[in-house]
């Protein structure tokens, strides 16, 4: 396991390259830290907790590797690339096996469909649940595709750091139905009841409310069968480990148990961090890739924030939490998907209570998680590890999460067990929790968002927190919370921007003292 500091830096006096310091190792940071690096600076990583990957955390327990986060990963590409600016390759460090089917989605009548990166078992599966909805389907991912083109391709790494940007992409927006939701732009091409549902969910896995979310989100079904949905041998912690082994051999640190107090700033410019144990770090440039909202409000004094003000910040529409339960069972549950979604009676009314009403319903939709149907190794022989997840509201609903959180647990489990997991009670030999006051407490998530500001047009593109800080010089943000979003292909995207917008290191080197 990767813990503390993990390599000796380079003699810093020796080295006269400017100095980058990152703030967090989520994904973000740390393809951050790979491009700075190839651009010339030396990198300084810091992250307040005990090891490295934020969100995607590994726990090891009584045998079992769990990913605390992402599972579902898309867009290899955005990884090779980042290997390719340190002259390696991806698959060298990391083997990254496909997943078939992508999900399988379970209704809360039993129906189940197998979406999957197939065309022509895609088809059929569309054929046998919804007949009538054969070519609607076609078209709606047709259409994917074209928002991918644009939404993706030709703006996913563009700073958008002026109204002008905007400006600039409106009529796209406009010919693409931007303006649409997620579920209005399904609607617009399917008809079944059940096929909009499998056409709209994956905006979840962004924070992103279907009934409310741009129609931009849309892009992901194309995204998916293009590249398929893979999970990485040694679980998602594997990208993390290689990362960081991308980031030493350019002679960058990262230092972990090192949480960031204050991001000091110098007539107007960033000039380094106070770590919490006082402390301070020199920079030339800083990147924070903690959660945006708790960037501007916690570390960034309000006297240098014209934009981001705290009432703005608290003003601003956040994306659901998650409740998530690691689990680990003596015997195998061999019949199951490595990806499943157990859908329960209710779609847009639940998805209201958790965005809108922000009040804990009783009934739930899961995402359950299964790695070793790809990876065995990641249990003991003969056993299984999984994850559940939950959206649930973030902190604003209120609940007591230290109080209620076990008997949401037994709850899901026992709906795991009557639905998917036969035997499941006397199964689970190992067990842990994540609540959304864990996303607050431990990822300084504001308002424990599980994916920082929500993806709605209004917050998204310039009217979201700009990657070059709108506040001061020499600061710039990556992350979930920061253009374009979250999950991993928005994030490692937010760091891509950092090439357009943070000036090359010998720019600095030439800069007058
Ligand atoms: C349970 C779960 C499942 C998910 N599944 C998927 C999936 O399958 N596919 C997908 O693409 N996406 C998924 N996502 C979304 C994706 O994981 C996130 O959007 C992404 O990992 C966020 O990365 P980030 O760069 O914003 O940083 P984060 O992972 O949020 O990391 C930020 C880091 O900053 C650190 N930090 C904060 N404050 C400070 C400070 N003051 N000083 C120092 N360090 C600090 C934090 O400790 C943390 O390590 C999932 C998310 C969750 C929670």
């Amino acid at each position: 396991m990767l813990t503390l500091e993990h390599v000796a830096a380079p003699a810093a006096q020796a080295d006269r390259r400017p100095h980058a310091v990152v703030i967090g190792s989520g994904f973000g940071g740390l393809a951050a830290a790979v491009r700075l690096g190839a651009r010339g600076y030396r990198v300084t990583v810091v992250e307040k907790l005990d090891a490295p990957g934020g969100r995607a955390l590994v726990h090891r327990q009584d045998g079992f590797t769990f990913d605390a986060g992402p599972t579902v990963i898309t867009a290899p590409f955005l990884f090779e690339e980042l290997w390719a600016l340190c002259g390696r390759r991806l698959a060298a460090d990391v083997e990254l096996r496909p997943v078939t089917p992508f999900y399988r989605v379970v209704f809360d009548d039993g129906e189940r469909f197998d979406y999957s990166g197939d065309a022509a078992a895609m088809r059929a599966e569309v054929a046998r649940i919804a007949p009538g909805d054969v070519d609607g389907y076609e078209r709606f991912l047709a259409m994917s595709e074209r928002i991918f083109k644009v939404g993706f391709e030709a703006l996913g790494d563009q700073p958008f750091d002026r109204w002008t940007d905007m400006a600039r992409v409106a009529p796209d927006l406009i010919r693409l139905e931007g303006y649409r939701t997620v579920w209005s732009l399904a609607c617009k091409h399917v008809s079944d009841p059940r096929l909009r549902v499998i056409l709209t969910f994956q905006s979840l896995l962004v924070g992103g409310n279907p009934f409310a979310t741009t129609s931009v989100y849309c892009l992901i079904a194309f995204l998916e069968r293009r590249w398929g949905v893979h999970f990485p041998v040694g679980g998602t912690g594997s990208l993390v480990r290689g990362l960081v082994g991308l980031i030493e051999g350019q002679g960058g640190v990262v230092r972990c148990r090192a949480g960031v107090a204050q991001i000091l700033v110098d007539e107007g410019r960033a000039s380094g961090v106070r770590l919490e144990n006082g402390t301070t770090i020199a920079a030339d440039i800083v990147v924070s890739n903690a959660d945006s909202a708790w960037t501007y409000k916690h570390l960034l004094g309000a006297e240098h924030r014209r934009r981001w003000t705290d009432a703005r910040i608290e003003r601003a529409r956040y994306s659901m939490s998650l409740f998530v339960w690691y689990f680990g069972t003596r015997r195998r549950y061999d019949e199951l998907a490595h990806h499943t979604i157990l859908l329960g009676p209710r779609y847009r009314e639940l998805l209201g209570d958790i965005f809108d009403k922000k009040v804990l319903a009783d009934d739930f939709s899961l995402y359950l998680h299964r790695p070793t149907a790809t990876d065995p190794a990641l249990a003991p022989p003969g056993c299984d590890a999984f994850y559940v997840l939950s959206p649930v509201p973030h902190l604003q609903s209120g609940t007591d999460w230290s109080e209620v959180g076990e008997h949401y647990r037994q709850a899901i489990a026992a709906r795991l067990e009557e639905r998917l997991l036969p035997g499941l009670g006397e199964a689970v030999v190992t067990s842990r929790l994540l609540t959304p006051q864990d996303f607050q407490d431990r990822l300084s998530s504001f308002r424990g968002a599980a994916f920082g500001l929500e993806p709605v047009l209004t917050q998204s593109a310039w009217f979201r927190p700009h990657n070059r800080s709108e506040e001061v010089e020499g600061l710039y943000l990556v992350g979930a919370g920061t253009h374009p979003g979250a999950g991993l292909p928005g994030v490692l995207s937010s760091a891509r921007v950092l090439d357009s917008v943070v000036p090359h290191a010998d720019q600095l080197l030439r800069r007058p003292a």
